[in-house]
Formats: C-alpha cells, sequence, structure tokens
C-alpha cells in the first residue's frame, strides 16, 4: 500500500472501507481495539468484569483474546477439546500459545474426560456435524462459565457470521430467535452467564488484517468436519454486497439490535430433568444428544 496513514505520517498498511481512512498498523490496532471496547460502552460493562473468554484457536477467537486483553482486567480462557483427532490437538496447541503470549490463564474442557468425542457422537446421531458441535459447544462453555462464577462468557462471532446467522434465522422461520442478534445479552436465566460477543462490529477481513500486521498466530485449518455449503454462500453473497456497498454489513448487523428489541415474546424456559440447566424442552438438546 503506497498511501499515508490518515491520522499520521507513517504509511497505511489498511484502507478502512466504511471510514473511508487509510491506517497505520499502530492506528489500525487503536482503530480495532476501539471496536471491541464500543460493545462494552454500549452497554457500560465495566472493564473489571469477571469475563471468561471461549477460544478455539481460529482467527476470530484468537482475535478477540488479544483485543480483549488489551483492557480486560479479569479474563481467563477456556477452550473445548472436542476429540477430533490432529484437528483439536493444533487447536489445543495454538490456545496455548496465545494464553501463555498473554498471560491469562487457561481452562481445558476435554470432551473425552466426561465420556465423549464429537466422531463418536456423530457416529450416534445423524445431524448435521456443525449443528451438533453447536449445541455441545454452547452447553459446555455456559456451563463451565456459570459453574466458575464468571459474570461473562464472551464468543467471537465476527459481523459477517453474525449477518450470515441472522439471514439463515430468517429463513428457518425461527423468528424469536432475533431476540438474541445483540453485542451484548444480559443473564436472563437461573443457571446461566452474561453473553458477549465483542466482535460484532468487525470484519473478517478486518479481522484477519489484524492477525497479519501483528504477526499473532492462529489456526488456519477448517474443521474437518465444516460443510454448511449453504452458509457459505450466504457469506460469500454478503461479501460481494459488501464490496458493492461498504458499510453494509455494518449497516445490516445494527439494524439486527434495533430489531432484536422489537422482538417481544419471552421464551419460556424449564430446568432440563437430566441435568438442571435451562431447556426449551423436558430435556435439554445436549442431554438428548449424549444420551
Ligand atoms: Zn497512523
Ligand atoms: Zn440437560
Amino acid at each position: 500500500m503506497n498511501e499515508k496513514c490518515s491520522k499520521c505520517e507513517k504509511e497505511a498498511v489498511k484502507f478502512v472501507e466504511w471510514k473511508k481512512k487509510y491506517y497505520c498498523k499502530e492506528h489500525f490496532n487503536q482503530y480495532f481495539i476501539g471496536q471491541v471496547r464500543k460493545v462494552f460502552d454500549m452497554y457500560k460493562i465495566p472493564s473489571d468484569k469477571k469475563i471468561c473468554v471461549a477460544i478455539s484457536g481460529g482467527k476470530d477467537s484468537v482475535s478477540m483474546a488479544y483485543a480483549l486483553s488489551k483492557f480486560c482486567k479479569n479474563l481467563e480462557a477456556v477452550h473445548i477439546d472436542l476429540g477430533i483427532g490432529e484437528y483439536s490437538r493444533k487447536s489445543l496447541g495454538i490456545t496455548e500459545e496465545i494464553c501463555k503470549n498473554l498471560g491469562i490463564k487457561l481452562n481445558v474442557i476435554k470432551l473425552k474426560e466426561i465420556g465423549y468425542t464429537l466422531p463418536g457422537l456423530l457416529q450416534k446421531k445423524k445431524m448435521i456435524p456443525c449443528k451438533i458441535c453447536g449445541i455441545v459447544k454452547r452447553y459446555l462453555l455456559n456451563k463451565f462459565a456459570y459453574e466458575n462464577n464468571f459474570e461473562i462468557l464472551a464468543t467471537g462471532q465476527n459481523m459477517n457470521d453474525i449477518a450470515m446467522h441472522a439471514i439463515n434465522t430468517i429463513y428457518s422461520s425461527y423468528l424469536i430467535g432475533l431476540k438474541n442478534f445483540k453485542p451484548f445479552l444480559p443473564k436472563d436465566k437461573e443457571k446461566t452467564v452474561a453473553l458477549i460477543r465483542p466482535l460484532f462490529f468487525l470484519s473478517e477481513d478486518e479481522i484477519e488484517t489484524f492477525l497479519r500486521i501483528n504477526g499473532i498466530p492462529y489456526l488456519k485449518e477448517k474443521c474437518p468436519y465444516s460443510e454448511e455449503a449453504f452458509s457459505t454462500k450466504i457469506k460469500e453473497t454478503l461479501s460481494i454486497l459488501e464490496k458493492e456497498k461498504p458499510g453494509f454489513l455494518r449497516k445490516f448487523v445494527s439494524s439486527l439490535i434495533k430489531l432484536s428489541d422489537l422482538v417481544k415474546i419471552d421464551i419460556k424456559t424449564k430446568s432440563c430433568k437430566k441435568c438442571g440447566f435451562p431447556s426449551l424442552n423436558d430435556v435439554c438438546s445436549f442431554c438428548k444428544i449424549v444420551k
């Protein structure tokens, strides 16, 4: 890039299109962390809250952990080892390296130690792998954060993921689900913790830039089970729209926040008869999968 930073005299490393600004490394980092802080400011979340950050080792969770470590004072990490052979070993390796670099305590939940592995569950249940994986991860992360007295669980969905999931939610007619498209969801049920999505206002492209210019390692391999062809198509289409109209995704996710406030219906939850955690049915999705 032959341009100069819009804020100083240094060479620019990135053009942030929606802002129409060139940034050098230092100012891009400032912008990136600022977008994460924005979520905390929007919901007036103090930086000393006890936060559990979920790290898989992939680009989103790794960049999230780096950004949070810059201003959160009470941070611990949690990693779920799904038992997917070499892929899981590499994910754990990267996560350990990241936590060591950042000086944050890492907690590892090994699915194997509670008697399961993802490949094993997939053999038993004829479900889409990503769906099973999502249920297992959501359940174990919440359980861990709750049982260890964390106030907030941080997960790394980026702006592109959030927009794609919203389209999928509308497509599947699960409109109540739109209630949850927010950067922060306060604790609203027993045996849960509040949820924060620090990357809500950051795009995949910006996340990749952040990792590249800072030389931060992350797992580049895709999960061997990922096969969500339709979701990938939605994401590709959204990227085309973003190129055509820079700022499109940002407007889209900002509207989702407003839309989520309009969904007024209460989702009635019960306690799972097997484990006692919140569930829409008598037995929760996790207990149904592992039984
Ligand atoms: Zn600069
Ligand atoms: Zn249960």
